[in-house]
């Protein structure tokens, strides 16, 4: 192979990958971090696997200074709202679970992400979003350029419905006080919920998933963005969903920057 022809191949086999990680929502690459030429590696002991080319961007969702004292006043809120719920024995779900899955993340997070209720892994270990849809989730949530800890989630049910059924509206009334309190200790700028149960818990009517994904919405004066439930998402893993997910998630990472920037 001539070197011309070398370097069409390796062009061709870039442009493959970059229309790959489009497809799973990925447009933006940071730059590789500058090396000056004195610091940099001889080319001979350089390693042989190159270093990976993709980095999620992280961006600052908060400045440290604001940070401390908001964070410790919402972490206060939050303890209390878990104090209160206790060893929560208001509705059946408590008979089967093995643990209460309360929340998790920062406590002065922008934006908080309510999800249904906690599947067997969340239940085993007590924390939300760690079976598969957590792990799309984190991607989903790495991929706009934030942080996993940097945000907060939580579910409209804090125990586990057997057999992972849908939760009854008994269940969801005793739980949605909590939800609604943790909500409010946190004031993100921006609520994004996943799936039906979790848009229609917040607005208190049943609404259409498909309808009204991608349209703001409002909780108590914040703003909701409705998004499909990852669960979903790994069911019906196709371009058009993935890039329903990725506009939605957009949405929300610009007006948080714009609510940053006034
Ligand atoms: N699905 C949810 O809705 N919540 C979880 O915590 C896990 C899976």
């Amino acid at each position: 192979m001539t070197p011309a022809e070398e370097r069409a191949n390796t062009l061709r086999r870039i442009r493959d990958s970059l229309r790959e990680l489009l497809a799973d929502g990925i447009d933006y690459l940071p730059r590789a971090p500058r090396v000056s030429p004195a610091r940099a590696a001889p080319a001979k002991t350089a390693p042989a696997k190159a270093a990976p080319s993709f980095q999620p961007r992280v961006a600052k969702l908060v400045e440290p200074t604001q940070k401390s004292a908001e964070a410790e006043g919402n972490a206060l809120g939050l303890a209390a709202v878990r104090a209160d719920l206790g060893d929560c024995r208001r509705c059946r779900l408590c008979e089967k679970r093995q643990q209460i899955v309360f929340g998790e993340g920062a406590a002065d997070a922008r934006v908080v992400f309510v999800g249904e209720g906690p599947g067997e892994e969340e239940d085993k270990s007590g924390r939300p979003f760690v079976g598969r849809a957590g792990e799309l989730l984190t991607k989903m949530i790495e991929a706009v350029g934030w942080r996993r800890e940097d945000v907060y989630i939580c579910n409209i049910v804090k125990c586990r419905p057997p057999g992972n059924r849908d939760p009854q509206p008994d269940e969801v009334a005793s739980c949605q006080p909590f939800l609604e309190r943790q909500i409010r200790a946190i004031a993100p700028v921006a609520i994004v919920t996943l799936g039906k149960p979790a848009i229609s818990t917040l607005l208190g009517r049943t609404v259409a998933i498909t309808k009204l994904r991608g349209q703001w919405q409002e909780f108590q004066g914040i703003a909701v963005m409705p998004t499909y439930h990852p669960a979903y998402l790994l069911r019906n893993y196709t371009r058009e969903t993935r890039q329903a997910v990725w506009d939605d998630l957009r949405a929300v990472r610009e007006r948080v920057e714009a609510a940053r920037a006034k």
